[in-house]
């Protein structure tokens, strides 16, 4: 992993709907995913993860709209980052898949269950470099599955002879054939039991080592964060509350809300944590609360909790993370607008 970024959000601003009926999904996202990193991203439903997904690969359909920001794309070789939100649609769909792709949450079961596994890989291949000869086809196609573990005999294989497991394996081949730099994964691996999922994430990080693209991972599972990614950001009711390396966010998370949701999962290693979840559910994007969203559930909420936006900055004296709690802010750097 390097400090170098490669994918650079400022200000994101998404709603649903427009007018008087929009609703605000994502509020001012500030996030840089550097090269060669797993960048986790966690929240409940509803607290904006997928949302982000969707608008950083401009795939938000109506009525999502990308109200304000920018999503910048450094490639190494280009001294100029491509602006990702400007992209034409010719443009989009060479960025798509080469330079980025996506696994996105069930995706196991968006096989073509009509097609063998040979078929659906080389298919992408043909589409996006239709200059291969079928042969060097089948021979990546096969090169695709040994990566992810499964072994050539399975490409005559249909969806359906295939576990789960496999068929998320397949998923992930099809994102890595044409080599991209970033691999965005919403929720690839939550229909998987527990073991299954370790499996394919430590696979997931060993292939990033091997052909260094970065990742951002997204799940509402933040104990697998703790475990395969650098960085975790932590959203709720479509703000990131907390920002930090993941070591640091086990250690001493500092927003209440990450500490709640540490304390939803069992930890997978280090010393047993008591699990108390988190009281209430998240906030209804139509009927945000005012002032800092997570107040309604917050044990430790305070007087300007509920009428001021805390900011995500810094905590005074702590350049590790950013998190955007009155309880960390300092009172010099200002409510964020309000819902
Ligand atoms: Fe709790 Fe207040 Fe911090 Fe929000 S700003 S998380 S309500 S203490």
């Amino acid at each position: 992993m390097t400090s170098e970024p490669i994918l650079s959000i400022r200000g994101l601003n998404v709603d649903y709907g427009t007018g008087q009926d929009a609703v605000h999904a994502l509020r001012d996202i500030d996030l840089t995913l550097h090269r060669g990193e797993v960048l986790g991203l966690a929240g409940e439903s509803g607290s904006g993860k997928s949302t982000l997904a969707y608008a950083v690969t401009r795939l938000l359909s109506p009525p999502g709209v990308i109200t304000g920001g920018e999503v910048r794309y450094h490639r190494v070789t280009d001294p100029d980052p491509v602006d990702i939100l400007a992209l034409s649609a010719r443009e989009l769909r060479a960025f798509r898949w080469q330079e980025l792709s996506i696994v996105f949450q069930g995706a196991m079961n968006s096989l073509n269950p009509v097609h063998t596994v040979h078929s659906q890989l080389t298919d992408v291949l043909k589409a996006h470099r239709p200059e291969t000869k079928r042969a060097e086809r089948t021979a990546r196609a096969t090169e695709l599955l040994a990566l992810v573990g499964i072994s050539a005999d399975r490409l005559g294989a249909y969806p359906h002879q295939l576990s789960g497991g496999m068929r998320q394996r397949v998923m992930i081949a099809m994102a890595l054939a044409l080599d991209p730099e970033i691999v965005i994964m919403d929720e690839p691996t939550t229909a998987l039991d527990v073991v299954m999922q370790r499996q394919i994430l430590r696979q997931l990080v060993k292939l990033k080592a091997e052909l260094s693209f970065s990742v951002i991972f997204i799940t509402h599972d933040i104990s697998l964060l703790i475990e395969f990614s650098d960085r975790i950001a932590i959203m709720y009711g479509g703000r990131i509350v907390e920002e930090a390396a993941s070591a640091e966010i086990y250690r001493d998370a500092h927003h209440p809300y990450s500490d709640g949701l540490l304390h939803s999962f069992p930890a997978l290693h280090g010393p047993r944590r008591e699990l108390s979840g988190i009281p209430g559910s998240p906030p209804h994007l139509a009927a945000m609360p005012a002032g800092c969203a997570f107040h309604p559930r917050c044990g430790k909420a305070f007087e300007p909790c509920g009428t001021q936006v805390p900011v995500l900055a810094a905590p005074p004296g702590d350049g590790s993370r950013t998190v955007a709690c009155w309880l960390h802010q300092d009172a010099a750097v200002g409510a964020a607008a309000g819902p």
